[in-house]
């Protein structure tokens, strides 16, 4: 026979009035869209032949769904590199708190997309009070503290922090779930910027100057980094 092909995952099979068979991965979950008459086995020998395809997005869909960042009851959150468990506390007027072991979000929904919101904007004010702060402080150690001219917040998707020639530097708001040294890195790195507009040797040299163990801290973000995307 050797017709029938084994599959690492499960799949549904919808039919209905359509003329093509088609398949969808979503949320780590198979399906085929099928037409309302067609032999199963003409099904599966479509699905054996989408095979890597499918795995392929299995896999890919996996990984994100582990490390989605969840703001609910309950989940953990990282904040300067340190899990925080989450509590939501009714409240008509939303804020934020955060102790040693938790983060108290006040809210009158329970609405993930809602509960986010207050945490988006709570994460991107300690940002911006930290952050900024840092980086007028590492500015003035390296002596280049008059070539800063803004320093701006923004949730990027490719990019944790960058400085124009301008003198302002850019940072992504959620490196604030990073360990403080990490956060403290990505702080050297760009005030480092303000002296050499490049990744050169004089470059590092002048970032280790003010962040001695700069080369563990890049390895960090490198590897962890992608953790704290929202989406
Ligand atoms: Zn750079």
């Amino acid at each position: 026979m050797g017709r029938l092909t084994t599959f690492s995952f499960d799949f549904d099979i919808k039919r209905s009035k359509r003329k093509t068979l088609a398949i969808i991965v979503k949320s780590g979950k198979v399906e085929v869209k099928s037409p309302l008459f067609i032999k199963k086995v003409d099904i599966y020998n479509f699905v054996a032949e989408k095979k890597s395809w499918i795995e392929k997005h299995l896999a890919e869909q996996e990984v994100k769904l582990t490390q989605k960042l969840v703001i609910t009851d309950g989940y953990d959150v990282m904040f300067f590199g340190k899990p925080r468990r989450i509590e939501v506390i009714y409240a008509g007027k939303p804020k934020v708190e955060i102790s040693d072991d938790r983060l108290l979000i006040y809210s009158r929904s329970n609405e993930p997309e809602v509960l986010e919101k207050h945490f988006s904007r709570w994460l991107k004010h300690q940002a911006t009070e930290y952050m900024t702060t840092q980086t007028i402080k590492t500015a003035r150690a390296l002596g280049v503290e008059e070539r800063l001219k803004e320093v701006i917040f923004r949730k990027t998707k490719t990019k944790w922090g960058h400085c124009g020639s301008d003198g302002t530097i850019q940072y992504n708001w959620l490196t604030m779930m990073a360990p403080k040294e990490v956060i403290d890195y990505l702080i050297a790195h760009e005030s480092s910027h303000l002296i050499h507009m490049n990744h050169s040797k004089r470059f590092w040299q002048t970032v280790a100057s003010v962040c001695p163990d700069y080369k563990n801290l890049k390895d960090w973000l490198k590897t962890y980094g992608h953790r704290f995307w929202t989406d």
